[in-house]
């Protein structure tokens, strides 16, 4: 499998993984095929997963910007396409109290509510017409020890007591008999406001949308070269243009939006270089249960599960009564389609459920997640404002992403954005970076120790 800290680029023109989101989702609508000429335009968006998109749209929407999209693969060939399709108000990994106590309070709540205009942006696009299988509301975060529902308990009358919002406290008696009898669960907080989608669908809709509002999507792009070229006339400021080669076409463009995230390759531009932690997660969606074995395990809700593990576990029952579970994968590439990782998935759910021990799966695989050193996302760009990216959502940007691309969208457009962190300042450079992948078995080891024996 394509590792972006190994390969120099990505190829072009794979298939979807074999995932259940790529078998369940049908026929993908149409895009604007490879590209096949030169090129010249104002605004090119490189990748085409929600972030790419969303820019795309809000360009397009709010801008009157018709930008072209280059795709290595196809539409959320990456994360995108490959996510457990929680939709939360949340992004990047670094916690309120955190923020609050290193930015204040304004900074933090002006997070908070860029996180909740992300899942509000997600639902009117939804409410467009897009068709993603959203499952009812609720996101339940459980114990995986007695002492962790304490800290729980603490997250959630923190969240009441700043934003007002509305956080149930569970039990493990009422979490077994009102939602499903996880036996690693020691009581659980569930917001009333998350809820699980088919990611792929999700980006298909965003893709329609987008080329109905006039943007050019080219799949089996990739951006194999990148330059810069400038020109100067006499009594005039010198101009630069981005030169992107894909394999049959060469774009010309005044501005370029990165939009690679987890699979952004390890030299792909100065500006984001050894700025991100590619990080895989891995997930299994097993046969659908009987009605006896949902009986056994109480397994009643459809809401999305996390767990408080360092090395987390999330899952959530599909629509077709199967379980979808996750988890962190292999480190390599490399090792990415070993089947010990799914079946490491498996072991534990049947940990958590007993009464599911003959239980199988049917779909495996993984994808490229984007860690940032300070565990928050950031959209920036270049001094000459010609380069612009937003990623390190750190495994939470199925919501996130879109409000980036839409705040990117105004970068491009030259609007002035919130005065927040995650947009006026760049992602930080991993102090030595060729050591990223120690650093994060490193974390492993400790995880472990700490979910277990802390
Ligand atoms: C297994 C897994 C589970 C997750 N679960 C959740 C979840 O439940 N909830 C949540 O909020 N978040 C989740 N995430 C994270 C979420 O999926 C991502 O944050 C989000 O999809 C990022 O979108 P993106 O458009 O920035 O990047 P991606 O979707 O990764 O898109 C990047 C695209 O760029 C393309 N590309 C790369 N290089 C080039 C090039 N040189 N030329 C052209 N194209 C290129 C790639 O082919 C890819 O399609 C999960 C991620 C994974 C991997």
């Amino acid at each position: 499998m394509y590792d972006p800290l190994i390969d120099d680029s990505l190829a072009g023109n794979s298939p979807y993984p074999n995932s259940y989101w790529a078998d369940v989702a049908g026929t993908a609508p149409e895009d604007d095929g490879q590209l096949n000429k030169d090129i010249t335009v104002d605004v090119a968006i490189i990748g085409a997963g929600y972030t790419g998109l969303s820019t795309a749209l809000h360009l397009a929407r709010e801008h009157g910007i018709k930008a072209t999209v280059l795709e290595a693969n196809r539409t959320a060939w990456g994360a995108s396409g490959r996510n457990a399709g929680f939709i939360l108000k949340s992004s990047g990994r670094k916690s309120y109290a955190s923020m609050q106590s290193q930015w204040g309070e304004e900074v933090m709540r002006g997070i908070y509510n860029e996180m909740c205009a992300g899942v509000e942006t997600v639902k009117d696009f939804i409410s467009e017409g897009i068709n993603c299988d959203p499952q009812d509301n609720g996101y339940i975060r459980v114990a995986h020890k007695p002492g962790m529902l304490k800290s729980l308990l603490a997250t959630a009358t923190l969240q009441k007591q700043m934003f007002g919002y509305d956080v149930q406290e569970l039990t493990r008696e009422q979490l077994h008999q009102d939602y499903m009898a996880d036996h690693n669960a020691y009581g659980a907080i569930r917001y009333q406001d998350g809820f699980g989608i088919n990611p792929l669908k999700l980006a298909w809709g965003y893709q329609k949308l987008a080329r109905e509002a006039g943007v050019t999507i080219h799949c089996d792009s990739p951006v194999d070269n990148w330059h810069q070229e400038s020109s100067s006339k006499p009594g005039q400021q010198s101009k630069t243009t981005q030169i992107l080669h894909t394999p049959n076409g060469i774009v010309k463009a005044k501005k370029v939006v990165i939009a690679t995230n987890g699979y952004s390759a390890k030299n792909f531009h100065p500006l984001i270089k050894s700025k991100s932690l590619p990080v895989l997660s891995q997930i299994i969606v097993t046969q659908p249960l009987t009605q006896e074995q949902i009986a056994a395990c109480n397994f009643l809700t459809s809401n999305v599960i996390m767990d408080t593990r360092a090395l987390k576990y999330y899952y959530r029952k599909l629509p077709d009564n199967r379980i979808l579970f996750g988890g962190r994968g292999a480190i390599t590439g490399k090792n990415a389609t070993d089947p010990y990782y799914a079946n490491r998935l498996l072991a534990v759910l049947k940990t958590n459920f007993p009464a599911l021990s003959s239980l199988r799966y049917d779909y495996a695989w993984s994808g490229w997640l984007c860690m940032s050193l300070d565990d928050m996302p950031h959209v920036y760009q270049n001094e000459q404002q010609s380069v612009f990216y937003a990623m390190g959502y750190c495994g939470s940007g199925v919501s996130f992403s879109v409000q980036a691309g839409k705040r990117l969208a105004e970068k491009v457009a030259g609007v002035t954005v919130p005065n927040l962190p995650i947009y006026q300042t760049p992602l930080v450079t991993f102090p030595f970076a060729p050591l990223r992948r120690v650093g994060q078995w490193g974390y492993f080891q400790y995880g472990k120790v700490k979910d277990r024996w802390l």
